[in-house]
């Protein structure tokens, strides 16, 4: 079979490291620094990359190329690169790409640290950036720069659960000949793939969803070969490379993903469906909920909702941190794409140095909650969450 006939599930766990001297069923940890020569001329011809092979493990390793091979084939990428963190994945797509004087024009509804290389590291260089309205399309032809350099964005947003049209952006970008960089961390390329309908490039926190189990960091940047080219020289001389236990461990999650996602999102389906209308809530955010303004959208670009769902707790910020003291099963944490349902409270911890103003610019109130819809049974989930709201309730 090849790879363009097999489908998502099968690319996930067929793709694989070839099988070494031992005849291992599941792929071995190449846990080595680095790679001998054969002889004088090989490894000239190796440095020269005349011929493809191992080298060094911050060049590339069996397991982190096992794992960007099997992500280029589900997001339908020429090329990749993996990356220690889903943040060296951004900060590489960005850097290998600009010079001072140059611009980037990014969406305004972005993750926090990416947002600070934005404003904050960037212009250190001399690179300046603009943030675009999801909701006004005329805000990107009136920003967009002869100086542009790429475009930034992120659908769905985090943690508003704003989308951005794909194919609409695509073509703005195609026309003026700028590459379109997606941040696909919340769809993961089994709800949405951006290289499909216009994007040129796609960055993952592989931290988030791809692990799946809240274990390791990891990211990775895939999609045309020229714009991944110069991510690779930028990352192998600055060494953001993932480790070669943290790919093995990916690239096993990946044979998992379409699984895991399959019920993150049938819960958390059921979840935002129970919570809509609920009295102690102002409002209840999914993009597969018809309720949701970009609905539409949503159905068009995506194939589920994903596993992220936002409630507006009544009371502002006073009722979502009682909120978040009244769970009891569910975590109280920062991460998101577990197996565990975890809550956040942006207004009162990740977001909580911007002014209420600024927060609502990027869909932010000060009752909303973020739930990271785990894999536990959607009834106990929901169970808690009940409980959780009741005691906010009582407390007013
Ligand atoms: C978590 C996250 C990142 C950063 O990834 P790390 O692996 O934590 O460095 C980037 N973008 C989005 C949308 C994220 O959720």
């Amino acid at each position: 079979m090849s790879d363009e006939q097999a489908h998502f599930e099968t690319l996930a766990i067929r793709t694989q490291t070839p099988i070494s001297a031992e005849r291992e069923h599941s792929v071995p940890l190449y846990l080595t620094s680095s790679f001998r020569f054969d002889d004088a001329e090989h490894a000239r011809a190796l440095f020269t990359e005349e011929i493809a092979g191992n080298i060094y493990s911050r060049y590339a390793n069996p397991n982190t190329d096992e794992f960007v091979r099997k992500l280029c084939l589900l997001e339908g990428g020429d090329d990749g690169i993996a990356t220690s963190s889903g943040m060296s994945a951004v900060f590489t797509a960005i850097a290998s790409r600009v010079s001072s004087g140059d611009h980037v024009l990014a969406s305004r509804a972005l993750f926090g640290s990416t947002h600070q290389i934005f404003t904050r590291i960037l212009p250190k260089w001399g690179v300046a950036s603009d943030y675009a309205d999801a909701s006004d399309p005329s805000s990107w032809e009136r920003l967009v720069r002869p100086s542009t350099r790429l475009i930034f964005i992120e659908t769905p947003s985090n943690p508003g659960l704003e989308l951005l049209d794909l194919r609409w952006l695509g073509e703005f970008a195609a026309a003026r000949g700028i590459p379109l960089v997606v941040d696909n961390c919340f769809a993961t390329p089994y709800l949405q793939r951006p290289l499909a309908l216009g994007a040129n490039v796609v960055i993952h926190s592989a931290t988030k969803y791809i692990d799946g189990q809240g274990r390791a960091l990891g990211g990775a940047i895939v999609g045309d070969a020229s714009y991944i080219a110069d991510c690779r020289f930028f990352a192998r001389h600055t060494g953001p490379a993932m480790s070669a236990f943290n790919a093995w461990l990916l690239s096993k999650s990946l044979e998992t993903l379409a699984v895991r996602m399959d019920r993150h999102c049938s819960n958390a389906l059921a979840l935002a469906q129970h919570f809509e209308g609920h009295p102690a809530l102002s409002a209840v955010r999914y993009p597969f909920l018809p309720s949701h303004p970009q609905h539409d959208l949503a159905r068009a670009q995506m194939s589920q909702g994903g596993g992220i769902v936002v409630l507006e707790v009544k009371g502002g910020l006073d009722a979502g941190r009682q909120f978040l003291d009244a769970v009891q099963m569910v975590s109280h944490s920062a991460n998101l794409g577990d197996t565990r349902t975890i809550v956040t409270h942006p207004a009162s911890t990740t977001h909580s140095k911007l002014t209420p103003a600024e927060r609502a610019a990027v869909g932010i109130t000060d009752g909303l909650i973020r739930v990271s819809v785990g894999l536990e049974h959607a009834a106990d989930i929901i169970a808690d969450l009940e409980q959780a709201l009741t005691r906010v309730d009582a407390q007013r």
